[in-house]
């Protein structure tokens, strides 16, 4: 912002060298929302953003807008992305995902009705709830989470 160097400050944060200057980079964490959409009867909604590799499934996720609350953005991402309503059932709890410095709210959504992709994806896959599977970071150990809950395995 002033233009002077930046070096670690004694918190262990990068911090403006200038006496006159306050700027520390913090590097605050950016909030996502995350839904684990159970769809229909016995099924779970996985998508793909654009851009991904494409064997990778993930679970609907996004940004907040502002001012905006994560009860609604989840409700508004699903909409976005697959077109469905969505009817929330509990919040699941926060998930931090430090390679994208990220803490992600994840909620059981339920769904059903046709599904209509949005702009954002790829592809997206319904996959019955006893063959899901999660997968290693975040998102996917919230789904592991829930489905191990929901099925007990
Ligand atoms: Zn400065």
């Amino acid at each position: 912002m002033c233009t002077a160097t930046l070096a670690e400050n004694a918190e262990g944060y990068q911090g403006c060298t200038s006496e006159a200057c306050n700027f520390v980079h913090y590097e605050n964490p950016t909030p996502v929302v995350g839904a684990i959409v159970e769809y229909e009867e016995n099924s779970v909604i996985l998508v793909q953003n654009v851009g991904w590799p494409g064997h990778w499934y993930g679970l609907v996720t996004g940004f907040l807008e502002k001012h905006e609350h994560p009860d609604e953005a989840v409700l508004r991402e699903i909409e976005e992305e697959i077109g469905l309503k969505g009817e929330l059932i509990e919040f699941r709890g926060h998930y931090d995902f430090k390679q994208m410095n990220q803490i992600i709210m994840i909620y059981h959504v339920k769904a059903s009705g046709p599904i209509i992709k949005g702009d954002e994806l790829a592809d997206y896959k319904v996959i019955p709830i006893e063959k899901a599977k999660g997968w290693g970071a975040a998102t996917g150990i919230a789904l592991d989470k829930w489905l191990l809950e929901k099925r007990g395995y």
